[in-house]
């Protein structure tokens, strides 16, 4: 079984203690990740902070180059990835599974070669000049969670590398090992100490957002653990970007066609079997085509295979945890007992790993888990409403604000109920479709600053205003 290194300074590095990574579908350990001790985090801290002089230094054009030249490496080192991918995070290799995965990852990442923040001229005139010069901010430390991890990984690295910023990242303990694969190809393309990766357990991350050398935390998990690294970060003041946990509600609204909706309500929510920041995660139907759209949506589900990732014809795979798969038992179970009608699943199945099956739940409202707290898991609960102005406050009310959507044959109407959804993207007619030219980020409890796009690279960033 392959004992994997730590990646510090450009070299592998061994560790003296591993930890067994598991197969959520078969529970067999697909490889051995790294425990870094204190003394390793420290070292990739030190290489970072030693590195980011001279790459801060280099021009632009120079970064955007090795940025681009990583997507290609990336690129042709995809079927290795997206295996391994499939083997510790359970998502098949087709569908919208680890190939996928890996695609966007080496798409965000061109695309993050491809734009830039030149000096902006805030005034020219004979009073003078105003220039607004944007500088990286130093050593950037990025804790990723299991659901997409290559992905989240890159939408991280990039920016901040792109932009001069050095990095130490830190991959979720339940899939760390395509995270070390990925940062081993990076290394083939940037200097030492550019980015680097420890792997262990929660405190090596707790000890990344204290660290006084440290200046930025990228953050991607849930909301409960995001508040810890905002109160860790807080004693040297770090810059902050939090990607937490969402609830996302749709609306279809009475002039949806069901049938012509089912497909894209299916994937909206059951993408990556649930397991996915923005999925559609409350779905709320106007009375008048409810039992339509609950039909649709089973049927729809009737035809979609569940099992091993890496048979190819199965779309979606095991949940990723035990704890996952015990919230999801949980959760559906408090369902039922509330009077949730089961429509498809509504049991955990038996047997070797930790599959559940694709979960509908009906005649269920506001004051069940499934409904108030994140599933992050194949159960949709699916809320009957008959006024639009209560469907919209139910759909508002809710600590998380990540995503959202509204579906119907009218787009002007849809936009109009978007626009009074609270939540940091809204999707008209699907869900979740994040591309890496739209800034994304959750309002609420559901994150601080974006990512993506210019707006998304401004973040790994300082300001200076010159004046001339
Ligand atoms: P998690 O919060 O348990 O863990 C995320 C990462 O934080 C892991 O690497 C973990 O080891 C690390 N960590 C744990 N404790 C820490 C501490 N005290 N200090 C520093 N780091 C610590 O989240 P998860 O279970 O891996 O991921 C699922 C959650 O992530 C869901 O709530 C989901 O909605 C959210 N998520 C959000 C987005 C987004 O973009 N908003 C994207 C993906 C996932």
């Amino acid at each position: 079984m392959s004992e994997y290194d730590l990646l510090i300074n450009g070299k592998a590095i061994r560790a003296d203690r591993h930890a067994d990574v598991l197969n959520p579908s078969t529970g067999t350990v697909v490889g051995r990740m790294p425990v870094a001790t204190v003394d390793q985090t420290e070292a990739a801290i030190a290489a970072a902070k030693a590195a980011f002089p001279a790459w801060s230094a280099r021009s632009s054009a120079d970064r955007a180059a090795a940025v681009a030249a990583i997507a290609a490496r990336i690129e042709e080192k995809s079927e290795e990835l997206a295996r391994l991918l499939t083997l510790e995070q359970g998502k098949p290799l087709g569908g919208l599974g680890s190939r996928f995965e890996i695609g966007g990852a080496v798409a965000w990442t061109r695309h993050t070669a491809s734009i830039d923040l030149p000096v902006e001229v805030l005034q020219d005139t004979p009073e003078g000049r105003v220039e607004l010069h944007r500088k990286p901010i130093g050593v950037v430390a990025s804790i990723t969670p299991w659901n997409w991890p290559v992905m989240i990984a890159c939408w991280h690295i990039m920016p901040a590398i792109r932009t001069g910023n050095t990095v130490v990242v830190k991959p979720s303990p339940f899939t760390p090992l395509s995270t070390i694969r990925l940062v081993e190809i990076i290394n083939e393309i940037v200097p030492p100490g550019v980015v680097n990766v420890v792997t262990g357990d929660n405190e090596v991350g707790a000890l990344l957002t204290s660290h006084p050398d440290i200046g930025k935390v990228v953050f991607t998990g849930s909301t409960p653990t995001g508040r810890k690294v905002m109160q860790s970060a807080s004693a040297t003041l770090k810059r902050l970007t939090l990607e937490l946990g969402g609830n996302d509600a749709g609306i279809v609204l009475a002039d949806a066609d069901p049938q012509a909706i089912a497909e894209g309500l299916f994937w909206g929510a059951f993408i990556n079997n649930g397991q996915t920041c923005a999925a559609l995660k409350r779905l709320y139907v106007h009375d008048s085509i409810y039992e339509d759209v609950c039909q649709a949506l089973a049927a729809y589900a009737a035809n979609v295979k569940v099992g091993d990732g890496l048979v190819e014809d199965n779309a979606l795979g095991p949940l990723q945890n035990r704890m996952q798969f015990d919230i999801v038992s949980d959760y559906v179970r408090d369902a039922v007992a509330k009077g949730g009608r089961v429509l498809t699943g509504g049991a955990p199945s038996r047997g070797t790993g930790y599959f559940y099956p694709i979960t509908l739940i009906a005649d269920i409202d506001h004051g069940a888990d499934l409904v108030d707290k994140e599933q992050f898991g194949p159960a949709l609960p699916i809320i009957r409403y008959t006024g639009l102005d209560e469907a919209v406050a139910k759909a508002n009310d809710n600590p998380a604000g990540l995503g959202g959507s509204v579906w119907s044959s009218d787009i002007e109407k849809a936009k109009a109920v978007a626009s009074r959804l609270e939540c940091g993207s809204v999707w008209i007619n699907r869900h979740g479709a994040i591309q890496p030219n739209a800034p994304f980020g959750g309002v609420k409890q559901s994150g601080i600053g974006v990512e993506f796009g210019a707006e998304g690279l401004r973040e790994l960033t300082t300001t200076q205003s010159v004046f001339i």
